[in-house]
């Protein structure tokens, strides 16, 4: 299909990385910042991962993006394996720097770590938030149209979902996905029983399609196999694989955007090229 030209897209955009840990790593995130905030993101936010050394790796990454590129950067918070007074520790210190929004998750158990901390679910950890900071920050949590991988079932996930939202959440990030209805039918479950929060797609760019396939067995988000067909004929043509994802996940954006959704966020990888491929895409 070839590219068709659109309006601009008047929706807000939030970019999310992960920490680097190597000075490769930090050169590689350091020019994808410079080439993603000419796009005037609404805010960027970072990951984080249970367990140990990966704590400060959020929190230098958050300082290092608001101190020197002046953005609105939202740390990623997960529960897992953490006790109540570290996280107690790492909400104080967020205040401290003058941090607004924080993205709060269970996250999941690392291979090797034995215990999951004082907090069994994201529910709980935002409630936490709350005791501990009050209403200082914007709290997102993450929802799952697709339906998260653990839950007994899609209905028993939407309750967790509400939960979450009744523990004092302002917005949610969804799990990346690739068929625009899946994300509608959610948020019209979701405002039949009474939430009536912003849902904001998480967008997730194929760069690296076995790389995808991976996190997509782990996290349970469906590849449609009419994608999948169509990328693995492409083999090793990267060239070709680049042209029809971008045309893929600028449709999937403008449907969102058109059908209602209230922004996108991008799983960025810490890459910009595939990120605003799209965004050039859609104008
Ligand atoms: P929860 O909302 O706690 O749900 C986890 C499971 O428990 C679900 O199956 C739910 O239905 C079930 N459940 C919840 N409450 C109950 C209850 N009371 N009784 C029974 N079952 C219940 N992971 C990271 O490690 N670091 C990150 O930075 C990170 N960022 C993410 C950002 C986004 C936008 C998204 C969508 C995911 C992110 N993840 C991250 C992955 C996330 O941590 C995993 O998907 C994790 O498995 C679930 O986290 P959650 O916050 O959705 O958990």
């Amino acid at each position: 299909m070839s590219p068709t030209p659109h309006s601009p897209l008047p929706t807000p955009v939030s970019f999310e990385f992960f920490p680097p840990k190597t000075d490769e790593q930090r050169d590689a995130l350091e020019r994808s910042v410079q080439r993603l905030k000419a796009v005037a993101p609404d805010y960027v936010s970072m990951t984080f991962g249970a367990g140990g050394s990966t704590l400060s790796h959020t929190v230098e990454a958050i300082k290092g993006l608001r101190a020197n590129h002046g953005l609105d950067a939202a740390p990623h918070l997960s529960c897992m394996g953490g006790s109540r007074a570290e996280i107690r520790a790492l909400i104080e210190e967020y205040q401290s720097l003058g941090v607004r929004r924080i993205v709060a998750l269970r996250g999941d158990l690392p291979s090797g770590m034995a215990s999951i901390g004082d907090l069994r679910y994201a529910s709980e950890l935002v409630e936490f938030i709350r005791d501990v900071s009050g209403d200082h920050f914007h709290i997102e949590v993450a929802c799952y149209p697709e339906v998260h991988p653990q839950a007994d079932d899609a209905l028993a996930d939407l309750a967790n979902f509400k939960r979450k939202i009744d523990a004092g959440a302002n917005g949610a990030i969804t799990q990346y996905f690739y068929n625009a209805d899946g994300y509608f039918r959610f948020v019209d479950a979701v405002r039949k029983i009474g939430v009536d929060v912003p849902i904001v797609p998480g967008i997730m760019p194929i760069a690296n399609f076995s790389q995808l396939r991976r996190f997509s067995e782990m996290c349970g988000a469906e590849i449609p196999r009419w994608l999948t067909k169509r990328l693995t004929a492409y083999a090793d043509d990267t060239d070709a694989i680049r042209e029809f994802s971008t045309d893929v996940v600028a449709e999937l954006c403008r449907k969102l955007v058109d059908g209602g959704a209230p922004g996108l966020h991008f799983y960025t990888l810490n890459r910009a090229k595939p990120t605003l491929a799209i965004l050039e895409r859609l104008g």
